[in-house]
């Protein structure tokens, strides 16, 4: 039998590798529209590849209906990603909440790894090849090249992406082969990227970095916090915090982010904090808050909370000013207007719908023959390695299946 793979970024190597080792008198073909396969793992996790997470739970994913990664994500666990790569020789090593990456912190490793398993097994890589369209007769798949080449297969594999970070390969090519066999793709977002915000509250601050906590709130209801290194930029807000919670962002309206410059103080404590600075300091309010909060910063929460004049006098702080810093340093409300684009973009929210495939069997259920894996399905991961799980899971199940004929 023939198995096709359109796209060798991770899901793609995933299948390969897993109808190949399953079914070796299999001929698996993986095609590739870049020059070579696995071009955006080089840049996963800022090039040292997050793979997985500990705590992967079906929770962490987001979609209409994001029960679907449910049984891929047990037919293929964490703990089988972790021992499938430690056989390959990517030794793991845990970060803050339960993030895995390789030892070496390369993600060259990781694709190197998948590349010589690939070679090793016998799997054929088409690369510069970009697949136009797949046709359907009497039940036998083709896939049509850029070129005009076609290539008949017995089970395709459909693991060409989303549409974020076009550069690193997926242009969202695969939503147009879906859409042209009759699929559903849901409307489309960019996540896990900046966050663009009301610039008001933020003026001045561009280029400055804090470490804090965040909070995103819709309805007074918070949908999740996150704590790091937070990034203001002329548009909004950056770095890790951002980037999780943006997850959370796709398709909802009336989002507020709430930032916290003192996290591991209550606000209380920061009330006594201010007044004894207030005490001890005197001055101005140039210098008020030099020593705890960037200065800009400081300026900011002092105008916020209705002291126009930095050449205001310490000294004449009454309590009601203090309460009111103190409550802006721990929940500084900042409104998002939206998501910067597809082009920074770490993945996909929406995709083909996942009601029109078997989460048993990532067999499209109208296209006998056709699976999917990866990206390419509306579903998105929390950031964290959950992306990549997602990936491993969906593509070694894709694999399976098809060389087993599931569903057929
Ligand atoms: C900068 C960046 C950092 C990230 N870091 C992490 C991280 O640390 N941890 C994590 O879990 N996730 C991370 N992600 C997300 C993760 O990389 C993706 O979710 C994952 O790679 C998706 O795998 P995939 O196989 O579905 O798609 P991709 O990896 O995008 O692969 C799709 C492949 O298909 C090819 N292709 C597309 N269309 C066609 C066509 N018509 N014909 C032939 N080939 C085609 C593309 O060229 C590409 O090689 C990151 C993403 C980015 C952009």
């Amino acid at each position: 039998m023939t198995v096709l793979i359109i796209g060798g970024g991770a899901s793609g190597l995933m299948a390969a590798i897993t109808a190949k080792s399953t079914e070796p008198a299999a001929r698996v073909i993986i095609a590739e529209r870049l020059d070579r396969v696995g071009k955006k793992l080089l840049a996963t996790g800022n090039g040292r590849c997050n793979f997985s997470n500990l705590n992967t739970q079906p929770s962490n994913y987001y979609g209409k209906r994001p029960s679907f990664v449910n049984n891929a994500l047990k037919e293929f666990t964490v703990e089988d990603t972790v021992n499938f790569f430690n056989m390959l020789g990517i030794f793991p090593r845990e970060e803050r909440g339960g993030r895995l990456y390789p030892y070496s912190l390369q993600a060259s490793a990781v694709l190197d790894a998948l590349r010589i398993k690939c070679d090793a097994l016998g799997v054929e890589m088409l690369t510069g090849k970009c697949v136009k369209q797949i046709t359907v007769k009497n039940g036998t798949l083709k896939a049509v090249f850029e070129s005009g080449e076609r290539l008949g297969a017995d089970a395709v594999i459909l693991a060409a992406g989303g549409c974020a970070s076009p550069a690193l390969g997926s242009d969202g090519s695969g939503y147009e082969l879906l859409k042209k066999l009759g699929h559903t793709i849901t409307p489309l977002a960019p996540a896990l990227v900046q966050v663009k915000t009301d610039t008001r509250p933020i003026k001045g601050l561009a280029g400055i970095k804090i470490e804090g906590s965040a909070a995103l709130i819709q309805d007074k209801r918070v949908l999740g916090s996150a704590q790091g290194e937070i990034l203001f930029t002329d548009y909004g807000l950056s770095g890790p915090p951002i980037f999780e919670l943006s997850a959370k962002m796709p398709f909802k309206k009336g989002l507020t982010i709430a930032l916290d410059f003192m996290s591991e103080y209550s606000l209380k404590q920061v009330f006594d904090v201010l007044e004894g600075r207030q005490r001890a300091l005197g001055g101005t309010m140039e210098n008020f808050f030099a020593g705890l909060l960037n200065k800009r910063l400081g300026n900011l929460v002092a105008r916020a909370a209705g002291i126009e004049k930095l050449s205001f006098a310490v000294s004449a702080l009454d309590k009601d000013m203090l309460w009111d810093m103190a409550r802006l340093i721990k929940e500084y409300k900042i409104e998002v207007t939206g998501l910067n684009g597809f082009k920074n973009a770490q993945v996909t929210a929406g995709g083909v719908l996942t009601d029109e495939f078997s989460p048993y069997t990532m067999q499209s259920k109208l296209v006998k023959g056709l699976y999917c894996c990866g990206e390419i399905y509306d579903i998105h991961g929390d950031c964290g390695g959950y992306n990549l799980q997602w990936a491993w899971s969906s593509g070694h199940l894709a694999g399976l299946s098809a060389v087993k004929g599931n569903g057929k």
